[in-house]
């Protein structure tokens, strides 16, 4: 456990960032352009290109946009476009067609590979480069900076120290000791296959107990998600089982998606329990913090959790620039990220939980109640989340 000092003035110089995923890359960037260096450490040996799709919502694009990251994934990317929630049957409750997220936002939602997102922010970090192979063990901190120690043995002192490690953050158990994240009751499998999109409305479907959802990529790729209910700690026997788990499991469903799963390299099939965690404050203490899903993991209805913490890197970024008191800094941080994050999180796990329904009557009550909900309802629900500007 790390105890914070009481005094901390002085401005922040550098800053040690634990974890290399989208959350650590955009604050070490967002970081270094506010004049602070980022020293960035990551657990995995390489970067190599892990995950699937992605969508940004203009809101992470005009946070990336703020720090001038990623400039070429507006224009490279595949653009969102119509879209809506349809049901198994292929029934369109909400057709998201008229969304106009440009004209309304300011800024398109894009869905693109999350190696694509990474590549971008690692361009945008240059010369600054992640350490791979070194996983934090524990860090203390005293009136004039961080020490943080990994399991090589090596020490690296700091001005502040970032927990962007991920929804098992050691950073946060260090800080908080607030156990694990909450599981939600439902895995997610995600894969990214070529399939001509052409074919293919982009669209959420829900249905007994699951969600599938079909987002075309660039370059003639398909990005695809389902969700299944399942028990705590229950694993599959690896890559084929799982991929004919899925095939079963939507097996009624529309088409293409029977042809889009068998399009898919086995190997290709991720599985994720899909956790969250309760919004608690206090992750900002002394000169740590936590960002992205280190401080809130969300459940992926909204889309929202690489968004946040693209999001979070910004204003991080902001607050501790000009900042003379760096624990005072981070506390303006998490005040400003809290109850936006905490809404976000417990949106998206209210949806969670509706999409997770079982019951024929309770589902034709929930796509009626869907397929009736007002465009302005559905579009001032959207605009909270993603007309947000860092
Ligand atoms: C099914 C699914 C769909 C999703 N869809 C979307 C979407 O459409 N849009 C969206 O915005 N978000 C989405 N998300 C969420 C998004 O993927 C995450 O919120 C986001 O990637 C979190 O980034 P992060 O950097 O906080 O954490 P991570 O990506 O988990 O990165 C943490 C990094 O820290 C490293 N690390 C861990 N421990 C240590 C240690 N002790 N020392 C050093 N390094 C360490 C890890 O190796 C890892 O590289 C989805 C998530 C799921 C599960």
């Amino acid at each position: 456990m790390s105890s914070a000092p009481s005094v901390t003035s002085g401005r922040a110089r550098t800053a040690v960032v634990v974890g290399a995923g989208i959350g650590g890359l955009c604050a070490a960037v967002a970081l270094a352009r506010a004049g602070i260096e980022p020293l960035v450490f990551e657990r995995s040996r390489d970067l190599a290109p892990l995950g699937a799709g992605l969508t940004l919502w203009p809101n992470a694009l005009h946070a990336l946009r703020r720090i001038e990251a990623g400039a070429e994934l507006e224009t490279q990317s595949a653009a969102l476009g119509a879209g809506g929630i349809r049901t198994s049957r292929g029934k369109t409750l909400v057709s998201t067609a008229d969304l106009e997220l440009e004209r309304r936002f300011g800024a398109p939602a894009i869905v693109l590979h999350r190696s694509e997102l990474q590549r971008a922010l690692l361009d945008a970090l240059a010369p600054f480069r992640p350490t791979l192979g070194a996983s934090l063990d524990r860090f203390e901190q005293d009136e004039t900076g961080v020490t943080a120690r990994f399991d090589d043995g090596r020490e690296v002192r700091g001005d502040v120290l970032v927990g962007a490690d991920g929804v098992d953050s050691t950073v946060r158990r260090l800080l908080l000791a607030d156990g694990g994240p909450r599981y939600a009751g439902y895995i997610a499998w995600r894969a990214v296959t070529r399939f001509d999109a052409g074919r293919v409305i982009a669209a959420e479907s829900w249905g007994p107990g699951s969600v599938f959802g079909l987002l075309p990529l660039s370059d003639g790729r398909l990005y695809w998600f389902g969700t299944c209910p399942a028990r705590s700690g229950e694993r599959d026997e690896g890559p084929e089982q799982r991929r004919q788990e899925v095939l079963e499991r939507f097996a009624a469903w529309h088409e293409p998606i029977s042809e889009v799963v068998e399009s898919t390299a086995a190997a290709d099939v991720l599985r994720h329990d899909v956790v969250d965690r309760p919004p608690r404050r206090g992750w900002s203490q002394g000169r740590a913090t936590l960002l992205g899903d280190a401080a809130h993991p969300m459940t992926p209805h909204l889309g929202q959790g690489a968004c946040q913490a693209i999001e979070d890197a910004v204003v991080l970024a902001r607050c501790l620039g000009a900042a003379e008191d760096v624990a005072q800094a981070l506390r303006a941080y998490e005040s400003r990220r809290f109850e936006r994050t905490a809404r976000i999180v417990e949106r998206s796990r209210r949806i969670g939980r509706l999409a997770q329904w079982r019951s024929p009557l309770a589902i034709r009550a929930r796509d009626a109640l869907v397929e009736r909900l007002p465009a302005r309802v559905q579009l001032d629900q959207l605009a909270e989340v993603v007309g947000f500007r860092a």
